[in-house]
């Protein structure tokens, strides 16, 4: 770079405040590694849920599960969508004979019958999606209490675990599927707190009415305790006015929400699942894993609604 003529007169593109801003953040960043993260009082259940496909969920929730269990927690991902797409970047075994969701919410297995550890990672464990789960939607229909299946077994999951004397697991995150069905319902149903990831990009705001509309509904109707208590921006292209103006809409609607990281878009988060490998383990000092444990960090900073 040095001695190319436009830099000669401000001191070049080292010296420009943008690449400060920006080596500054990289060292904040990479200071996580290695870090433990705070404990939450209790464990904190989040579903991650955007109704629209594409939009960075799995790759949210696997990212964040893999920075919180390296931070030390003990977490738990239960993978809802019948894609599997979490189960596979998590390196855990989801053909379908393999005991997973399905069994627990149409069969009344336990949880703890189907979850498996994930191999590259301590203390991160998969209650794993088969294909057979796109089935689930229907059947669950004709059930009772269908709606709260997911939640009774995330309940009594957590309760057999105390009784039995084993640790108390720190989060657990649910991965959806991109509709609205009795999954996502259940996944819904199941949580605390809502985690809806935004991809930078024009539409993203017009979406996330007709989601926070139904939020609305499942909390008059079924789940009172309901917050969407984080967003975080994902995909975003620094180089593009586009993702800037999405990124400083959704701030000012959700100043309290938004996390102050944000996802960049990188090559390393899309190549990761196919090594069946979550950012962290597949490239650690990427940026995409380095944001992800920033957003990670950030979240177990920020008291539990
Ligand atoms: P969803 O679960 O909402 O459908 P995914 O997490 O599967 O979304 O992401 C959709 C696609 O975009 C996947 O191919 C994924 O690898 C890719 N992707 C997700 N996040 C990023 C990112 N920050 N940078 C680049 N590609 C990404
Ligand atoms: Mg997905």
């Amino acid at each position: 770079m040095a001695g190319r003529p436009d830099e000669a007169s401000g001191g070049g593109l080292e010296d420009s405040p943008i690449m400060r801003a920006l080596t500054q953040d990289h060292a904040r960043r990479r200071e996580l590694e290695g870090r433990r993260f705070e404990r939450p009082s209790d464990t904190r259940v989040l579903t991650i849920a955007n109704q629209k496909g594409g939009v960075g969920k799995t790759s949210t929730t696997v990212n964040l599960a893999a920075a919180l269990a390296q931070g030390g927690l003990s977490v738990l991902v239960i993978d809802v969508d019948p894609q599997g797409n979490a189960s596979t970047a998590l390196g855990i075994d989801h053909h379908s004979e393999v005991p997973s969701m399905y069994e627990v919410l149409v069969d009344s297995t336990p949880i703890a019958d189907v979850v498996q550890d994930c191999p590259d990672i301590e203390n991160l464990h998969c209650a794993p999606a088969t294909i057979d789960l796109s089935g689930a939607e229907i059947e669950l229909v004709a059930m009772v209490a269908r709606e709260n299946r997911l939640r009774n077994a995330i309940r009594e999951y957590l309760e057999a675990r105390e009784a039995e004397g084993l640790d108390r697991l720190d989060y657990v995150l649910v991965d959806c599927p991109p509709s609205l069905g009795l999954l996502t319902v259940n996944a819904l149903v199941a949580a605390r707190e809502v985690l809806i990831p935004i991809q930078c990009e024009y539409y993203a705001l017009e979406g996330l009415s007709l989601l926070l509309k139904n939020i609305d509904l499942l909390r008059a109707h079924l789940n009172p305790e309901l917050v969407v208590s984080t967003i975080l921006l994902t995909m975003y292209d620094g180089r593009t006015r586009l993702a800037s103006q999405v990124a400083d809409d959704v701030r000012e609607h959700f100043p309290e929400q938004t996390l102050a990281t944000t996802i960049p878009r990188s090559v390393r988060i899309s190549e990761a699942p196919s090594y069946g490998q979550t950012v962290l383990s597949y490239d650690p000092t990427s940026s995409g894993a380095l944001a992800y444990r920033a957003a990670a960090f950030e979240l177990s900073e920020r008291p539990a609604p």
